[in-house]
């Protein structure tokens, strides 16, 4: 089958022709139709995740397929159900690592890959949804949009008619725009420094778009969420916190670089700002996915204008070079 290989650190990926190995307890093979292309491959692509060592390795973390085979005592999920593959650990076994066979060597993979035709994964890392479930949507329920929604549920603490900032709006930036809407957060701050990125934003529900968190002049924000990871951009986030405010990070610092605080006295001002980093959302997959998928169905989740961009696998490195430029909602790639 055909699979996308990361061979090389800041190297393109390299498709390669890769050779499932016999499932092993608490292992599940799933034929993949599609998956999101995330942030978090880039800065693996970088080796910024740990993971040189592990080198060559198979990649993506939300997905969506259909279950081929059920490794022994695998009993969440049956051949031929719909599933969504997450990277937040769900119900069911926790495996070991898959193998792979690649130039007839045995490689090891994470618990969840989904950028390939077939993959192994551990059952807990994959969640059955009804079969009518649009692939795309199930695709983003496994992190783009259920970290989104469970960032603003359970880590942000967001009272009714709060201010809040989502600074970078790819994504997950985008899915916590709407996420921030049926929480009822008010206004709703769209920053991006692509100003082509502002429909994208207003789509998403956001009230105010800007290219930089410093030109909001009205006044302090509640909640400020970032998904750059960017140091300055952060450092200048801190200034524009209220005094009960909550700044979250999302994306990630490369490895040695510091947050700078202007004026740290100002964070013991009112009742103490909050700095966080967020844990995925603290999503649970087995009991949030069927919440979200009512709400879609129910039409209070919209998600067709995120599918900006789609790539068949043999192109993955165009989806990539599309997600580093800051243009796109959730790059999909066919695995059919
Ligand atoms: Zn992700």
């Amino acid at each position: 089958m055909k699979a996308a290989v990361l061979e090389a650190i800041d190297q393109p990926l390299v498709i390669r022709d890769v050779k499932c190995t016999d499932l092993k307890v608490g292992q599940v093979l799933v034929r993949n139709i599609v998956s999101g292309l995330c942030g978090a491959q880039l800065q693996e692509i970088h080796g910024f995740k740990n993971n040189a060592k592990f080198l060559p390795h198979l990649m993506g973390h939300e997905g969506c397929g259909i279950v081929e085979e059920l490794g022994e005592g695998v009993s969440t999920v049956k051949i031929g159900d719909k599933v969504v593959m997450h990277w937040r650990v769900g119900s069911g076994i926790e495996s070991d690592f898959p193998n792979y066979i690649l130039n007839n060597k045995i490689i090891s993979s994470g618990k969840v890959t989904t950028l390939s035709q077939y993959s192994i994964v551990s059952e807990n890392r994959i969640t059955s949804v009804p079969n009518d479930t649009p692939p795309e949507f199930c695709a983003i329920l496994g992190c783009a949009l259920s970290t989104a929604l469970g960032i603003i549920d359970n880590e942000t603490d967001l009272k009714f008619g709060e201010s809040l900032a989502i600074i970078g709006c790819g994504g997950v930036g985008l899915n916590l725009l709407q996420a921030a809407s049926l929480k009822n957060a008010c206004p709703i701050i769209a920053v991006d420094k692509n100003q082509n990125k502002k429909n994208l934003c207003l789509q998403s529900d956001a009230n105010i778009f800007l290219q930089n968190i410093e030109d909001y002049k009205d006044n302090k924000i509640d909640i400020i969420i970032d998904t750059t990871g960017i140091p300055e951009v952060i450092s200048n986030s801190i200034d524009k916190l209220s005094d009960k405010g909550r700044l979250i990070l999302v994306g990630q610092p490369a490895p040695g670089k510091f947050i700078e605080i202007s004026n740290a006295l100002n964070l013991f001002n009112g009742q103490g700002k909050i700095i966080k980093a967020t844990q995925g959302g603290k999503t649970c997959p087995q009991n949030d996915i069927p919440r979200y998928i009512k709400l879609f169905n129910d039409g209070r989740l919209k998600v067709n204008h995120l599918f900006t961009h789609q790539f068949d696998i043999d192109e993955i490195n165009k989806g990539f070079d599309v997600l580093r430029s800051g243009e796109a909602g959730r790059v999909i790639i066919s695995t059919n």
